[in-house]
Formats: structure tokens, sequence, C-alpha cells
């Protein structure tokens, strides 16, 4: 660890000198993840092999799932799970409209139909009390998403195992979040994670499968490759797509998951100093948390919130909107919704704000973020 702290503190210093912007995220790429690289690159093997047994070894444990199953995005990860529930053409799966367009991107790939419920401004997750009401016989799975690395309410399942139906966790934005004393990862049927650049821990492109279930692991595993199982290689049982990860981002995600505790402490600590500048704004809402959030983003609610943004990147601070429109006003997304259906993801879309959380920030740039906006209310 306090190797790993020296490493970071060169890497912060080496940024610095390049660049006086505060990036909105930065991915951490040390000595470790390159020579594991050369040492695949140098093996000869370097498609799917055993670095990706190893890593989804080392994922499960971390998880504490039986399972889980590398593929080559965690949009593809979505696409294997609900496949692996057998979703047919028509079946309603409820999810939230404000995330990323790759939590329901998958439900429309399969034919079936996005049903969408509003959030909750509390914790900018799925609002468990505007379940019942869309459940009905066509409903055959929920997708939960863990917005901005915060575990979803777990009312959620208890709702869905009374009308025994499976719960998918979008956990792309939470490896490592934790409720309970359960990981992100181990909380629905099955769950998504990516490893995009700009997450908590990245392979460069990547994601993974968790689930403690076998059959729903298998049918993920024929559908990353082509509806082949391992066991019976050139017998094709269904169709199938090449989701396969490389041992090349294997081995980066190898290391990478050896320190995404200390990295996400990093985070947590940022979360705290910027929420401790900025509460007593009345302008703003800082993020309440529940559980361990790992903080992927770090999200207020803002009064004039374009202008903000502005002053920010005029005062060399990035910051983003996640997301700036909620899926159903896009008109691939529309179906038969229109504005006003989900006041609440529409109020936020228009409020919310990320602020710059990284590891490698330092306290200066958290300081000067905090007199930053402080300035701009005055
Ligand atoms: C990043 C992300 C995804 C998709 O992951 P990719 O690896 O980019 O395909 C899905 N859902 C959420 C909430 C995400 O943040």
């Amino acid at each position: 660890m306090e190797i790993l702290l020296k490493s970071m503190e060169k890497l912060i210093k080496m940024e610095k000198k390049l660049n006086n912007m505060i990036n909105l995220s930065k991915p951490i790429i040390e000595d470790e993840e390159k020579k594991a690289v050369m040492a695949v690159l140098n093996s000869g093997m370097i498609a799917q092999g055993p670095k990706v047994k190893e890593f989804e070894e080392n994922f499960a444990k971390y998880c504490g799932t039986k399972f889980a199953i590398a593929v080559n995005s965690g949009t593809a990860a979505i696409h294997c799970l609900l496949y692996g529930l057998q979703l047919k053409p028509n079946d309603e799966v409820i999810t939230v409209p404000f995330t990323f367009a790759a939590s329901t991107n998958p439900i429309m790939m399969l034919g079936a139909k996005p049903v969408f419920i509003d959030i909750r401004e509390y914790d900018f997750n799925i609002d468990p009390h505007l379940l019942q009401s869309k459940i009905n016989n066509k409903t055959k799975a929920i997708i939960a998403v863990d917005l901005y690395g915060q575990i979803y309410d777990p009312m959620v399942n208890e709702l869905a195992n009374k009308h025994n139906i499976p719960v998918i966790e979008d956990a792309c934005q939470a490896i490592g979040a934790e409720l309970n004393h359960k990981k992100a990862g181990s909380f629905g049927k099955g769950a998504s994670f990516s490893f995009y650049a700009t997450k908590n821990m990245t392979t460069a492109e990547g994601g993974m499968v968790t689930t403690n279930d076998p059959e729903l692991a298998e049918l993920c595993k024929r559908f990353r490759h082509h509806g082949q199982s391992e066991q019976t290689r050139y017998e094709y049982t269904d169709i199938g797509y090449n989701y396969r990860m490389t041992d090349i981002q294997a081995a980066i995600g190898i290391e990478q998951l050896k320190k995404i505790d200390k990295l996400n402490q990093l985070r947590i600590k940022n979360a705290q100093v910027l929420s401790n500048g900025l509460k007593d704004i009345s302008q703003i809402k800082i993020p309440k948390i529940n559980g361990k959030h790992v903080f992927h983003q770090y999200s207020i609610l803002c009064e004039k919130r374009d202008e903000l943004k502005d002053f920010l990147l005029k005062n060399e601070i990035g910051s983003g909107v996640y997301y700036p429109k909620p899926l159903h006003l896009h008109p691939h997304f529309k179906m038969e919704y229109n504005e006003g259906d989900f006041p609440i993801s529409e109020k936020v879309s228009r409020s919310v704000l990320s602020l710059p959380v990284h590891p490698l920030l330092t306290q200066d740039d958290l300081i000067k973020i905090i007199n930053t906006i402080k300035e701009f209310y005055k």
C-alpha cells in the first residue's frame, strides 16, 4: 500500500506538469499493468485464455458470488444476462429512464420492451414505491442501476421476490460498493460490471457478469461464444455473439482489482472533503449516502447548473452532466412516453452536476473546486 501511494504521488506530479486542468476522470495505469500486459503479449496467447479465467475467479471471490463471466463490455454483460433469463419479444422489463443508454438497449436488442419507472431524488436510483403498479404477467425482469456508485434500495428485491421476478443489478458504476455488508454484484439474480476507461477500475474496454446461478452462468458463457458450451465446442445450441474478453485486458483487470479498494477509498475521502466544503451552500444539495458509496461520480444538485459548469471550465475545472436528458425523451426510447411522465428524472437531469472526485486529485485541487463554487454563488 505504501508503495502504491508513492507511485501515485509520482503520477500526480507528472500530471501537474503536463496540464493545469483538473479533469473529471483519469485512468490509473501503473507499472504493474504494463508488465502484466507485456507478459501476455510475450506469451503468444493473447485472446481469451488463462488470464481471463484467473480474472473471473478473482472477481467472483471479490464480489462474493459463485460465478463471474468476463465479456468485452458492460453492455455485453447486460445483454448476456437478459438472454440468460430467456427474455422473449414483447416481454417487459422494468427499469429507470435516468441512466446510461446501455442499461436499456440490451432489452430492445432482444425485442423486449423497457417499462420505465421514476427514480428517487434521494439516491438517484429506482423508486421501489413505484414498482408494484407496473408489474403484470408480461414483466420478466427488473433492471436496477447502482447509479454513481451507490447500491439501489433492496426493497426492490423484496417486491420482486414476491412476484418471482428476477432482478438484474446494473453495477457498471459500482465495483466495490457495499450495503448491509454485501458487495455490489451480489444483490440481484445477476449483475453487470463495466471496465470502460473512466470507470473506477478499467481494462480500457471490458465487462463482467456475476451470479450465483449455475444455469444463468452457463447461458451467459454460451451467449459470449456463439452458443457453444465449453464442454462441446462446435456444437451450436443457440444464437450467440463474440463477446469474449482478451487475456491482454484480463491481465490489466487482475492488477486493477488488487488496487480497487485503495482507489475507492481515495474517492470516498475526496467526496468527504467536497461534501464538507459544499454543505453550507444553500444553492447546492450534496449527495446523501447509504452504505458504502464508491463515488464513480460525485453528483450534486445545484441551481444555475449550466452557468456553474461554464464557470468551472473557465477556471480549468472539468465537470460532467450524467445525464442531460432522461431516456424517454430520446426518440429511440420514447415509445408511449411524454415529457412530464417521469418528473424526478426530468428535474434531476436539469440540475445534476458531477464534480471531479477521482483518486489522483490533490488536496489543493479539492480546495480549488470548493472555492470556485463558493465564488460562483457569492
Ligand atoms: C458504463 C455503463 C454501462 C455500459 O458499460 P460499457 O462497458 O460502456 O458497455 C452500462 N450501465 C451503466 C450504468 C454504465 O455506467
